[in-house]
């Protein structure tokens, strides 16, 4: 049993996103008050699944407007709250420009949410959505890392500002909230290093990157096959309860990688076919020559350097601390698979056959 003090408020920032939907509504089912940090409380697209759960759920809902690169812009929403769940930071791998897009609003606003905590007398921990991609930047590290397995004492050093950049803002952003941490001693820290995110999105026009790799399953995209690029997979639902756990279970403490199953792009599509068969889901694995010719021709953000250090490759994650420390437990990789598929065909994301 989870001890939640529902007398105090919590903050969750980036509440619209996907990931963040799910630990409102697990919080809200638990009667607690959310402070929801969003761009735009106007925004009736992105709010109307959070306003439907604040409905009929014992909790309560605030909004409150706020962005990663403006400071002090956090202050208001904190104001009272225990817990801070920091969730806010784009997850796009299409950019432009990596430094404005995904470096400064993941480092700096780390930061921004940090050092208000900093401020904010009644803050006890924060839960940091970090990612396995500060663990690992391209599956060969993993033949450089001790006992072949990543684990929470590794660290991406492998990313750049030009090479696999969303990897690389999200460990810049998690060494400065250690780096944050580290300095005082009223509130601490508890990280969460999910790997791949999958199933169904409390607002079936999620805008994460999530979908649109699922997407490309069920599009005819990939209909020729897939590449083998191993990954881990978690899905949404379990990486909400290890947040909620992290912030109310006195003991946690750390990083945690949050990783249901070791798998990859032919191995999540295997899950879909015997429901989906009539769907174009790719049933072939591509040679790895073909994807390191075609890659960057088909999608610019895919480069012949990664094609040739993450196809071919086995990824494997020890998730024991997570099951361990946080109670976690997993659900199975073809039912968060099956829900996320059936959720988008729904929505007409995916065209129905
Ligand atoms: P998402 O739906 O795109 O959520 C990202 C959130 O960040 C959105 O709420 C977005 O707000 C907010 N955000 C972006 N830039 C901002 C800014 N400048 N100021 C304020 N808020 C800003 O993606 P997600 O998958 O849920 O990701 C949530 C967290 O999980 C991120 O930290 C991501 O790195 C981490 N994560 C995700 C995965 C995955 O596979 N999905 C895996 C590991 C870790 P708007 O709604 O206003 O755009």
């Amino acid at each position: 049993m989870l001890n939640i003090d529902k007398s105090k408020p919590v903050l969750v920032t980036g509440a619209s996103g996907y990931v963040a939907g799910w630990i409102v509504k697990r919080l809200l089912e638990e009667g607690v008050t959310v402070h929801a940090a969003v761009r735009d409380p106007q925004d009736p697209k992105k709010l109307a699944h959070l306003n439907e759960l604040a409905a009929v759920l014992p909790g309560t809902i605030r909004y409150f407007k706020a962005d990663l690169l403006e400071n002090g812009s956090y202050a208001q929403a904190m104001q009272g709250c225990a817990i801070v769940f920091h969730t806010a930071s784009p997850f796009k791998l299409d950019v432009s420009d990596p430094q404005k897009e995904l470096i400064e609003p993941a480092k700096l606003g780390t930061r921004n949410v940090l050092e208000t905590a900093n401020k904010t007398e009644s803050v006890q921990r924060v839960v940091l959505t970090s990612s396995c991609a500060a663990i690992y930047g391209d599956c060969a590290d993993i033949e450089k890392t001790p006992g072949q397995m990543f684990t929470e004492d590794v660290w991406n050093t492998s990313s750049s500002l030009q090479h696999v950049p969303y990897a690389y803002s999200k460990t810049v952003a998690e060494h400065e909230a250690w780096a944050i941490v580290g300095r005082q001693s009223r509130w601490d820290l508890v990280v969460i290093n999910p790997s791949l995110v999958l199933g169904p999105g409390l607002n079936p026009q999620a805008t994460s990157e999530s979908f649109n790799l699922v997407r490309q399953l069920g599009n005819g995209k990939m209909k020729a096959g897939a590449p083998d690029v191993g990954f881990g997979a978690v899905d949404v639902r379990d990486l909400a309860a290890a947040h909620v756990h992290a912030a109310y279970l006195p003991h946690a403490n750390g990083r945690h990688i949050v990783s249901g199953h070791n798998t990859s792009l032919p191995g999540i599509a295997a899950t879909l076919l015997p429901k989906y068969a009539a769907y174009p889901v790719p049933r072939r694995t591509l040679p790895k020559w073909l994807v390191w010719l075609a890659a960057p021709l088909a999608d610019k953000s895919t480069t012949r350097k990664f094609v040739s250090r993450n196809v071919g490759y086995a990824w494997r994650a020890d998730n024991s601390k997570s099951i361990r420390e946080l109670r976690i437990l997993y659900r199975p990789l073809q039912v968060t698979m099956q829900d996320m598929f059936q959720q988008m065909i729904d929505s007409d994301q995916i065209p129905r056959r």
